[in-house]
């Protein structure tokens, strides 16, 4: 089938702004052929997702981005086609998301340490039920007046190194691999250009040594990556057998200027892709 797809956004499951429901109907507005679900650390938003699309006659593939610990630091795996309803992987997600909950009272205190007005019970207005994340705590800085904006938020107080930063509990990436592919999904690894790794020992032994922990595909296509950084990873993906993905990272009004389909505006994701995944996979 001809036409552009989106493999990675966020909604209000996690730190999206937009609802399953609304980014399903914005995406059949805008043109795509179809989208999956990667929130971080949950699989809730699946449903109610899959649902819009079947009435709309949509293709909705069902997702998950789960934050992993890489000897170099945090890294994000995306698993595409998991059984959302797998006992396992809700069961882990959930304690994953527990590390979440003991760690965001603690920036807030950091934070409140500083002389910086917030309550905890503020940030999960904002979340809305959620999994909640940093860049609900950066909406609430941003609503009160202590930052600009996302960004400014993270410079100043929530990313690595900043003062009120405060490091998470991660699932060890060999066994994300291996709980994904339990959930029968496809474990992908995201936006690999954006890890310390690449600056210390280059993409290739990176993805090497992921292709040996049982990755299956690469996030080739990505809002920030450059034509060189796209190129680079499809030569790679080649080489090593691994499937070629890609998708925006959509989050809404939480990452102004990335939107759904087209990312920085001149995006584009081809439908083959998909085709090629489904005909590994034979789902
Ligand atoms: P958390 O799940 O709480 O660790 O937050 C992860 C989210 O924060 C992701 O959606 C990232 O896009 C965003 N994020 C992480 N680091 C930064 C950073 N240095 N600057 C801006 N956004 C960031
Ligand atoms: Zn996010
Ligand atoms: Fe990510
Ligand atoms: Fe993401």
């Amino acid at each position: 089938m001809e036409g552009l797809i989106d493999l990675h956004i966020h909604t209000t499951a996690s730190d999206g702004t937009l609802t399953p429901s609304m980014v399903v109907s914005l995406a059949c507005q805008r043109g795509l052929k179809a989208l999956a679900i990667t929130d971080h650390d949950t699989v809730e938003g699946n449903k109610e997702a899959i649902e819009e699309g079947r009435q709309r006659g949509f293709k909705v593939i069902p997702g998950v981005e789960i934050s992993c610990k890489h000897p170099l630091g945090e890294i994000h795996l995306l698993g595409y086609f998991v059984d959302w309803g797998s006992e396992i992987l809700q069961k882990r997600l959930s304690q994953l998301r527990r590390y979440r909950e003991e760690r965001n009272p603690e920036i807030i205190r950091k934070l409140r340490g500083m002389g910086i007005d917030i309550t905890y019970e503020e940030v999960k207005e904002v979340a809305g039920g959620g999994s909640i994340g940093r860049p609900h705590i950066a909406q609430v800085l941003k609503e009160k007046g202590y930052v600009f904006s996302n960004q400014d938020a993270f410079d100043r107080y929530l990313k690595k190194g900043a003062p009120a930063y405060v490091p998470k509990e991660l699932l060890p990436v060999e066994e994300a691999i291996q709980l994904i592919k339990e959930a029968d999904g496809i474990p992908v690894i995201a936006h690999p250009m954006q890890y310390r790794t690449v600056s210390t020992y280059g993409i290739e032994r990176f993805i090497k040594e992921l292709t040996g922990a049982g990755i299956e595909g690469i996030e080739v296509y990505y809002s920030t990556h450059s034509r060189e950084d796209t190129a680079t990873l499809l030569n790679i993906a080649s080489r090593y057998g691994l499937l070629v993905t890609g998708g925006t990272d959509f989050h809404g009004e939480i990452k102004p200027g990335i939107e759904i389909g087209v990312g920085m505006g001149d995006m584009k994701v081809p439908y083959s892709l998909l085709e090629r995944m489904e005909e590994v996979y034979g789902v």
